[in-house]
């Protein structure tokens, strides 16, 4: 059972890409906003029962759970049930993509098509995708060049160069940025402020967060705020502003309102 807290201290953010399940010790803010993710079949169910209208689920097959051929392992059958949950709710589809450290267990034409499948499966039901890669930017853009897709688009933890982000806003995606972000002041600085304000989105990835050692005791909520802080005022602006450029995008991407204040 994931655990939400009362704790109203701080503003509703919005966490656009966290994986609730993993960690139910969370004890997360219920007037936040999360879009949760799965990365395999297996974390399907505990996803959708979570019963939460501040809550968006994102369910998918990552490439980490890859350790076979495709028939082999029976992801068409997945694929199948995935399109079934596609039919009768709102959901988007993710995590999924392309990651290198993967090729020896999944290879790199596996992977490919897992993705092209829940790419096709996302544009058929006009669903969001939150795409993972790790250094696997050429396979990402050429497979979404390839499928054509006019569905909403993010990638999540977004650590690559200037260049590939603004290939992926000519495609028109959004760039979920994490804490991650921080392990390189180079690249922060590079990307906080060059992601205009119609395509960012801000994550923690939680529990997968990298946290810098002066957060190194903060809560949860306490690591979201001090990221959207952090943004901010790199980007010149009020925490509120940023808050409202996020939430803006999030309901664009995933299609559903993110009242500010439905439960206040
Ligand atoms: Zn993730």
């Amino acid at each position: 059972m994931v655990s939400f807290s009362k704790y109203r201290e701080l503003p509703p953010l919005l966490d656009s890409h966290i994986h609730l399940t993993h960690d139910t010790d969370g004890m997360y803010p219920d007037h936040f906003h999360y879009f949760t993710n799965s990365a395999s079949p297996d974390g399907w169910s505990s996803i959708l029962a979570i019963d939460n209208n501040q809550v968006f689920s994102f369910l998918g097959i990552h490439p980490e759970c890859g350790s076979g051929p495709i028939d082999d392992i029976g992801w068409e059958v997945h694929l199948k049930e995935l399109e079934g949950f596609a039919k009768s709710q709102p959901i988007g589809i993710g995590e999924c993509g392309i990651d290198n450290r993967y090729y020896q267990s999944f290879t790199k034409f596996e992977q490919h098509q897992l993705l092209q499948q829940q790419l096709r499966l996302a544009e058929r039901y006009s669903l969001p995708i939150t795409l993972h890669h790790v250094h696997a930017a050429e396979m990402i853009i050429s497979s979404l060049k390839n499928e054509r897709l006019t569905t909403r688009f993010m990638l999540h933890g977004f650590y690559g160069s200037k260049q590939t982000a603004k290939r992926i806003l000519d495609l028109g995606g959004f760039l979920s940025i994490s804490p991650n972000l921080l392990r390189s002041k180079e690249k922060f600085s590079q990307l906080v402020s060059y992601i205009p304000n119609d395509r960012l989105l801000v994550e923690t990835d939680y529990p997968y967060t990298y946290i810098p050692a002066e957060w190194e005791d903060y809560s949860y909520a306490e690591v979201l705020y001090t990221w959207y802080e952090t943004i901010a005022k790199a980007r010149v602006i009020d925490i509120h502003a940023l808050l409202d450029i996020v939430q803006s995008n999030g309901k664009i991407l995933t299609n559903t309102p993110l009242d500010r204040r439905s439960i206040i």
